[in-house]
């Protein structure tokens, strides 16, 4: 009787386990048809011919944001709208995620495969910190400003969640207690080196003060022969004003003896700002505008970050400035992040296909960002 009853439940849970599976197959048929209907796969170039046509693509996750399980999703999703980079952490288990989240979008749809760059540091940079502080050190009647400023929710009771910070600074000066501190780091040459060698990296990018050359040369040669395997060496440099063109040429003559493949310059207008508002992508326009006119520039690719977000392709469309392309970083996560806090966690690997009307959701958030950019019809 046991054996009996064990085969039924053994039959009722495959049957509603193919149940489901349709279920699911139909939803996800929602999210195929919307990227056909918005001519995503026939739009999508390979991630060279979209810098030559100056409608490059890239989602940064952020170089210091770790949190593999949002990574992945991310990815997945940036994926299907048809970015041409995903740009990640300098870390293992990151760039597993995000190849993760690249291969299960292709299994949905069978777009080509954008690029991964891992971003590295040669100095000290506001990308590369993490707010710290102790949270049994804080008064018991603080109302925790630095919880409700943070857009990463990274700050809880326990402190700072530190995969989940990346760095942004906003809670340093609202703490009114000046208990929040920021460790820098500098990510290891010779562990890049390992990460430029696997199959699924194709592009390094490297911050860098632009005030000097000094350890981006150190940086440069500690990565050796593991440049040889990359499609594209970024450089991301603030502006400086009149010595920032000359800087870049320093930086170039250094990249030149070793560089086999193309090269960016990333112009980082107001870093980690995009999710602020309209005011904040006026910077990285600005930087474009100098850049775009300067005779004496070096060779390689423009590409807009630090502020961008939805205002920014209008923005510099009304300037006529030719550039390769533009980085969305705070602002995509941020249209994302929200559907993906909507997921409940399970057993800490929440993947989203798993939630086919939430990826539906994410997908057009997604596609209405791209598709500014890519020119996606806009069939919703
Ligand atoms: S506000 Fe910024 S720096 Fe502070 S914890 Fe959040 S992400 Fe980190
Ligand atoms: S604002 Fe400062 S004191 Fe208050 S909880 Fe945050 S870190 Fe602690």
């Amino acid at each position: 009787m046991a054996l009996n009853f064990s085969c039924h439940a053994a039959v009722l849970n495959t049957h509603l386990r193919c149940k489901l599976d349709a279920t699911l197959n139909k939803s996800l048929e929602k999210v195929r048809d919307l990227l056909i209907k918005n001519k995503v796969p026939s739009i999508t170039t390979f991630p060279q011919k979209s810098l030559q046509k100056g409608n490059w693509v890239k989602l940064i996750c952020g170089a210091s944001f770790e949190d593999v399980v949002d990574i992945r999703n991310l990815s997945l999703v940036y994926t299907l709208a048809g970015v041409d980079c995903i740009d990640c952490a300098a870390d293992e288990a990151v760039v597993n995620a995000v190849n993760e989240g690249i291969n299960v979008a292709m299994t949905i749809l069978p777009l080509r495969r954008p690029w991964v760059m891992i971003s590295v540091n040669d100095d000290e940079d506001l990308h590369f910190r993490k707010a710290e502080f102790d949270p049994d050190d804080c008064p018991k009647d603080c109302t925790r400003p630095c919880e409700k400023i943070c857009p990463a929710n990274a700050i809880f009771k326990a402190g700072v969640i530190n995969e989940r910070c990346y760095g942004c600074g906003r809670c340093f000066p609202v703490c009114p207690y000046d208990k929040i501190k920021a460790m820098n780091y500098v990510r290891d040459a010779s562990e890049t080196s390992k990460l430029l060698e696997r199959d699924d990296v194709d592009a390094i990018e490297i911050h860098t003060n632009g005030r000097q050359t000094d350890s981006f040369k150190e940086l440069w040669s500690g990565l050796g022969d593991s440049v040889n395997h990359l499609r594209l060496v970024a450089v991301s440099l603030p502006y400086n004003g009149d010595s920032t063109v000359s800087m870049m040429n320093k930086m170039y003559s250094i990249l030149e003896r070793d560089l086999c493949c193309l090269n960016l310059w990333q112009l980082d207008g107001r870093p980690m700002s995009g999710d602020i508002g309209r005011g904040a992508t006026r910077e990285c326009i600005a930087f474009a505008l100098r850049l775009v006119s300067s005779k004496d520039k070096p060779t390689g690719f423009l590409q807009l970050a630090g502020g961008t977000n939805a205002h920014t392709r209008s923005m510099l469309s009304n300037s006529n400035a030719l550039i390769g392309g533009i980085a969305y970083g705070g602002y995509a996560r941020k249209i994302v992040g929200r559907i993906l806090s909507c997921m409940e966690s399970e057993g800490g690997l929440a993947h989203i296909e798993s939630y086919p009307d939430l990826l539906l959701m994410a997908v057009m958030e997604a596609l209405n960002l791209v598709g500014g950019v890519k020119s996606y019809t806009h069939t919703l």
